[in-house]
């Protein structure tokens, strides 16, 4: 026997016990954007490399060393997209959709980071993603934050996220800030391990999202950002802040917070958990004004978020939140007899003519009622109908519940219709 080939690794497959938890997730994420009014975009998975080496920025862990990058056989660059923002920018300029308007959109799909495989991190992932252009102000920051707070709602995880947030200023304030943080790190140059040193000069902010203990000693008096911020981004980030408050919305304001990527001004924000270990950011996001013009389109502000789709399904199964969820078949059909069969397969097809969301599965394959039955069971129906040739006869059907204390029953067979109604 040859050798089996094998899935790349940190690529996954997702099979049909998750499936449903998958899809239930997607189903919310969908529903909720479009209570809001966000519409969906498709981009493709392959975008030109300088489109995310622009956008995302050289000095950055994902440009720096996480990019799927080839070149295809004409010899251009291609990369396999590790997040949706700019490739949603990209799109909205090259369609004309963004200058001048107002776009509320959304997109969900796999994205491709070369990352050390572990819990809550793969090498394809699926991001759900929430970009709003054309609007400066700070209700959409609010609005969208809101959004993501229902969506933890929607799935019952809300007690088990935190929501922090910074600002971090406008380009020029940041530029001033930047100034005085490289005087400050260059004092303690000697303590700061290799990455911030070479960090300190191409990308200082990133300095202060260091995760090792000795860095963080350095900055604890480093300057501050927000000792840079002028009156208009004071004013934004706190009208932003009384938005929520007035919502009920809970943060911690955490000055640490710069973000991964280079884009970001002004609002950033993160939803983190501690029940996913060290994986513990669920949803990233914030105001990006400049980067529709970085991509060569005309300046329109934009706000949004991405979030994980593994690390939710992870949440929701650790937290017995996928329990519940519905499985993939809700009643099945059990026929008994040569003669039965046919007509059994009849009457299926009607009761998914009358019930269209009803998800109905006929036995095949023969056998005697303890097979067909343990086949029932399997599937997770909530019932079994049961066609024998007696039932055939008197034109009934027997109904055998198979999870909860209910009797069998036996109903004529015009009320199966609405027994399923009830079901879905
Ligand atoms: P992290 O700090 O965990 O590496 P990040 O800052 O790189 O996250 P973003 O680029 O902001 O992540 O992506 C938004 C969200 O996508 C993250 O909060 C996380 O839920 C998810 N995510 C990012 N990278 C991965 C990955 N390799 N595998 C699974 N999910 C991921
Ligand atoms: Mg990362």
């Amino acid at each position: 026997m040859s050798k089996a080939i094998q899935a790349v690794r940190g690529m996954n497959d997702c099979l049909p016990a998750q499936t449903n938890v998958w899809q239930m997730v997607e189903e919310v994420l969908r529903r909720v954007a479009s209570n809001y009014g966000f519409a969906e975009i498709r981009m493709p998975i392959v975008e030109s490399t300088a489109l995310f080496k622009r956008s995302i920025g050289e000095v950055t862990d994902i440009v720096e060393k996480e990019m799927y990058t080839f070149d295809d056989r004409n010899g251009d660059s291609l990369t396999l997209r590790p997040e949706g923002t700019a490739s949603c920018v990209r799109a909205g300029n090259q369609h004309g959709l963004l200058y001048n308007q107002e776009q509320r959109l959304w997109y969900m799909g796999p994205m491709f980071r070369h990352e050390r495989p572990q819990k809550g991190r793969y090498r394809q992932f699926h991001q759900f993603g929430i970009e709003a252009f054309g609007i400066a102000t700070p209700d959409i920051d609010a609005e969208v934050i809101m959004l993501s707070a229902r969506l933890w709602k929607e799935l019952g995880i809300n007690e088990h996220v935190t929501l922090e947030l910074n600002s971090l200023g406008s380009n020029d304030e940041r530029n001033d800030y930047r100034d005085a943080l490289v005087a400050y790190l260059e004092l303690h140059k000697d303590k700061l391990d290799e990455d911030s040193q070479r960090r300190m000069y191409s990308n200082p902010l990133r300095v202060l999202d260091s995760k090792n203990k000795d860095v963080q000693a350095v900055l604890v008096d480093a300057p501050k950002l927000s000792d840079y911020f002028g009156d208009e981004t004071k004013q934004h980030f706190s009208t932003l802040c009384a938005r929520l408050d007035s919502a009920g919305i809970d943060y911690q304001l955490n000055d640490r917070l710069v973000r991964g990527l280079d884009y970001y001004n002004r609002t950033v924000f993160e939803w983190v958990t501690s029940s996913l270990g060290a994986q513990g950011t669920v949803c990233a996001g914030g105001r990006y004004d400049g980067l529709v013009e970085q991509l060569g389109g005309k300046g329109t502000p934009g706000f949004g978020f991405a979030l994980g789709i593994e690390r939710l399904v992870l949440m929701m199964t650790s937290l017995e939140k996928a329990d519940n969820v519905r499985a993939q078949v809700d009643a099945y059909v059990i026929m008994l007899g040569d003669d039965v069969a046919a007509k059994a397969n009849i009457l299926a097809e009607q009761w998914r003519d009358q019930v269209p969301q009803i998800r109905l599965q006929c036995h095949c394959g023969g056998g005697n009622m303890k097979k067909q039955m343990k086949r029932a069971d399997k599937s997770g129906a909530q019932i079994a109908l049961i066609l024998g040739e007696d039932e055939l006869a008197n034109n009934t059907i027997t109904v055998k519940y198979l999870r909860g204390q209910h009797e069998q029953q036996s109903l004529p067979i015009e009320e199966i219709a609405s027994l399923l109604t009830d079901l879905v």
